[in-house]
């Protein structure tokens, strides 16, 4: 009989020593693990099962993987499933698709295990990570944000930003290790007053390094999908 603290996952991978890596080492780690080998099943299986977590391959016979994901991200009863997308190399602008769906991360094909299942952790406790401390402070070794007052300290240093800066700051720091492509980061600084653009992002982010000065390097670009907050 399953443990009730056992998670359930499962894993829509056509590739069958994938599939069985995936299957043994999260086993391994105490999850109970589904396996299913097409779009169409993985689909099926995931309105049933309401697993908690989805590792959903892109490149699936049938249905491919942003479709599953698609499908699941806009009906109620699925759309809470947390999903991480299998990609190969190349699959940049699939991946932005995927996570403007609603996908919460994704794994470049090879990949290590280690980083795979660390990935997995991150995911499912990511809800108890969005939660602001209670000083409404955001603390990382030089660098502090103070929400309530739209402060930002440098080496106890203060650093003047525009409310646009400050915007993309916060939003990225919330959840470090996580990548935001342009277009999720355009919509969590909306309502400035004006339009943003993908490119305007670009820029801002330049202003932005500019500013920080020594702890610039905390916020990466990964190349061809958006940028992250260093984990630190
Ligand atoms: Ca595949």
């Amino acid at each position: 009989m399953r443990a009730m603290t056992q998670k359930q996952i499962l894993v829509v991978e056509d590739e069958e020593d994938i599939q069985e890596l995936l299957r043994y080492n999260l086993t391994k780690d105490g999850y109970q693990v589904h396996c299913t080998g097409s779009g169409e099943s993985g689909l099926r299986e995931a309105r049933k099962l309401l697993p908690d977590l989805l590792i959903l391959d892109l490149m699936l016979p049938k249905m491919n993987g942003l479709e599953v994901c698609r499908q699941l991200k806009s009906a109620a009863d699925t759309n809470h499933i947390p999903i991480i997308m299998l990609t190969a190399k190349g699959e940049e602008s699939d991946i932005v698709i995927g996570l403007e769906m609603g996908a919460d991360d994704y794994v470049t094909k090879p990949f290590s295990v280690q980083v795979f299942l660390s990935r997995v952790k991150a995911v499912l406790r990511r809800n108890q990570e969005t939660e602001l401390p209670e000083s409404g402070i955001l603390s990382f070794k030089d660098l502090q944000i103070h929400l309530g007052k739209y402060e930002v300290r440098v080496k106890d240093e203060l650093t003047k930003l525009t409310r646009t800066e400050f915007m993309i700051l916060e939003f990225l720091s919330r959840r470090p290790g996580w990548v935001f492509t342009r277009g999720q980061i355009v919509d969590a600084v909306r309502g400035d007053g004006y339009a943003i653009t993908d490119r305007a992002i670009d820029f801002q982010i330049v202003g932005l390094r500019k500013k920080l000065g020594d702890v610039a390097k905390y916020i990466e670009t990964v190349r061809g999908v958006g940028y992250r907050f260093a984990e630190i």
